[in-house]
């Protein structure tokens, strides 16, 4: 794989229509690695930290679901590296991301989620024995390097703003690990931008999930030495959790079958579909109209068809 030509990802109209504001899409799951999202956005900078310090192989963790694990497998598995994924017993199900690993030759190990640290730890003490250079990628990619590549996402946005002088008033994306949202609100503050981002989660409630963002910021400013600025109010909503990671209800689902039939656009019940929902409720409960509003998709294609297979079989 080169990233050497990856350009911006696109920006479009959808055909949503609520209290007369105007929807956009940015379509980060068109990043043009391994079915896109953030995670793939995000790896690739990792990947440039790999290869600068000769790394050899990589290790991280997550589900069997995680977008991440399958980016990292395909993107190790392009350079001839080996990638070893450290996933927890709780969450195994076969997933179209599990196969696709599986696919890629990935090394999974499996213990309960109570061991993942230690169980990492193992993994990357046996890979130096091995005589290997070890890089650990933090799960969901996580840390500086993720919330870099969302800054850089936000200048993909400015610069389509000041191409079609369209300004968007709201920037709404979904917030997991909270890298995303980082890396959008250090964008805005070094570009001294008013708007309102606002992240919707889809598992973590305040005051953890707004901490580590809030945290997250620090971080990444503290690293360009920008320590100690003052960046706006974190907008973390947990009012669309629902009962934590991967619950959904059926507006959940009539808003994922609605944006596909009106917009051929794929979103799932974790993260996506679950936000867009959040969204539209959040625009309700807060009257806001005559707006420009800007979701970002974060990808998550294979969940689509998990979503799909599930529904065969009713479950
Ligand atoms: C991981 C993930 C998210 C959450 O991103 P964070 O940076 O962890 O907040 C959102 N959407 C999709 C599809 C993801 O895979």
């Amino acid at each position: 794989m080169d990233f050497a030509g990856i350009s911006k990802t696109p920006i479009q109209k959808l055909s949503e229509s609520l209290n007369k504001n105007k929807f956009f899409i940015k379509r980060d799951d068109l990043f043009p690695v391994s079915l896109g999202g953030n995670k793939a956005r995000k790896a690739v900078l990792f990947f440039d930290e790999v290869e600068n310090g000769q790394f050899d192989c990589v290790v991280t963790y997550g589900s069997s679901s995680s977008n991440h694990c399958r980016v990292v497998a395909n993107i190790a598995r392009s350079k001839g590296i080996p990638c070893h994924i450290i996933s927890p017993d709780e969450t195994i199900k076969t997933t179209f991301n599990s196969q696709i690993v599986e696919l890629l030759g990935a090394v999974t190990t499996k213990c309960p989620v109570a061991e993942v640290a230690s169980t990492i730890e193992q993994k990357l003490k046996e890979l130096k024995a091995q005589g290997y250079k070890p890089y650990f990628i933090q799960g969901g990619g996580h840390g500086n390097i993720g919330t870099q590549a969302y800054v850089k996402a936000y200048e993909e946005i400015v610069s389509y703003e000041k191409e079609t002088g369209i300004h968007f008033d709201y920037i709404f994306h979904t917030s997991g690990t909270g890298t995303t949202q980082a890396g959008l609100v250090c964008g805005q503050l070094i570009h001294h931008d008013v708007r309102n981002i606002v992240g919707i989660s889809i598992a973590r409630k305040t005051p953890y999930g707004s901490d580590v963002v809030r945290e997250s910021v620090k971080s990444y400013l503290d690293s360009i030495g920008l320590a100690n600025t003052d960046h706006k109010p974190i907008h973390f909503v947990d009012d669309y959790v629902l009962d934590g990671y991967g619950t959904y209800n059926d507006s959940v689902l009539q808003t994922i079958e609605s944006v596909f039939q009106y917009d051929g656009i794929p979103f799932d019940t974790t993260y996506t579909g679950k936000a867009f929902w959040g969204m539209k409720e959040y625009i309700k409960k807060n009257r806001i109209a005559n707006k420009n509003i800007l979701f970002i998709h974060t990808g998550g294609i294979p969940l689509f068809f998990d979503d799909l297979r599930k529904r065969e079989k009713n479950e």
